[in-house]
């Protein structure tokens, strides 16, 4: 195990962080302090620290099962865990399945509404400007703190993070409300979940009582704050016991893919004006806007049609088209289902 030193380099909220004598790795000490509402509202929640890395520790072990990389290494105390030391991309990534908090100031939307589906929003990481909501060109074009690439795969780690925790909690009679999660890269360029898993950063409810297990017991002053973490940590240990990853989430799937590409309406297709003269030559004098492509077929394999549909689009805009001058259809088959 690293050396430990003593001075922080980074102290946020909730968490302090010290660099070791490993450069790549780095000690988050969890404290028992709480802010809500950019840091209007400060206390205390006993023994939250402990709980905190604990269920960070039970949860990122989840989440690593599945074959998403995390920062997580280990928990080395009760209140301490070793992460890798990644640069943190200044974006909170807000995933939702039921309204609550600031959509619902938003929106006016009514607390409990079940979403038609889970939704993926980002806000920026800035405290002075009270992390505001952003839209994708905001992030690329305004702040260029990410890009369209990284976005996507952020936003489809989300969604499965998501689906694993609804099932993982449903399991010990809790509904995932909303959560936060943070991403950054390593050294080596890899895209890691970041941060902390806890109720500081997800709303939980009793699946049975609609009972608010998390932050918002402190942020909204109802009482009995510890009482609803140390509940938190005993059911994912239980969960812990009871559920088993699915083999599918992972098992790779044979698509059958075409791409059919062809030259874009406004650009000059020397090959098609010729066939449609001689076709015109032949009498076939209804025939116009003759257009002449190219079909590529290809079998891919993939954890999931989404992500095979992604790398081929990738394949289409590096090589296999020329955006520029053709537009490009793909079309997907599963093979061996
Ligand atoms: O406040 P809001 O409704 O946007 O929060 C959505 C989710 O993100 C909640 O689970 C909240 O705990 C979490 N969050 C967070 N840190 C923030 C903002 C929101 O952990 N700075």
């Amino acid at each position: 195990m690293p050396s430990l030193s003593t001075k922080p380099i980074y102290s946020g909220k909730a968490k302090d962080i010290f660099e070791t004598d490993d450069p790549s790795i780095l000690r988050a000490f969890f404290r028992d302090s709480a802010t809500a509402f950019n840091a209007q509202k400060k206390g205390e929640i006993q023994n939250k620290g402990k709980i905190n890395a604990s269920i960070s520790t039970l949860l990122f072990k989840l989440v690593e099962q599945t074959g998403i990389k995390t920062h997580f290494i280990n928990q080395i105390s009760d209140n301490e865990l070793l992460v890798k030391k990644v640069s943190i991309i200044p974006l909170e990534v807000i995933i939702r399945n039921i309204a609550a908090g600031s959509l619902c100031k938003r929106l006016g939307v009514k607390e409990g509404k079940v979403l038609k589906a889970p939704i993926v929003e980002f806000s920026y990481k800035n405290d002075e400007l009270g992390d505001p909501l952003l839209t994708k060109a905001y992030i690329i074009n305004v702040l260029e703190v990410s890009d369209e690439n990284t976005l996507r795969q952020i936003t489809n780690l989300a969604l499965k993070i998501n689906e694993l925790f609804k099932d993982f909690f449903l399991n010990v009679g809790i509904k995932v409300v909303d959560f936060k999660l943070e991403f950054g890269f390593d050294k080596d360029g890899n895209l890691l979940l970041a941060d902390e898993l806890s109720p500081d950063n997800f709303r939980f409810w009793d699946a049975k009582t609609n009972e608010k297990l998390d932050k918002d017991r402190f942020r909204q002053d109802l009482g009995n704050v510890e009482g609803a973490y140390e509940e938190m940590l005993k059911r994912v240990k239980e969960g812990v016991n009871k559920f088993s990853i699915q083999p599918p989430v992972n098992i790779p799937q044979s698509f059958l893919v075409r791409v059919q590409v062809l030259p874009k309406a406004d650009i000059l297709d020397p090959q098609g004006q010729a066939i449609e003269k001689a076709l015109m030559s032949l009498g076939y004098k209804d025939v116009k806007s003759v257009k002449v492509g190219k079909k590529i077929v290809f079998e891919i394999s993939s954890d999931s049609e989404i992500n095979a549909r992604e790398k081929v689009k990738e394949m289409c805009e590096k090589l296999l088209a020329n955006p520029i001058i053709e537009d490009y259809r793909i079309e997907l088959v599963v093979k061996n289902k």
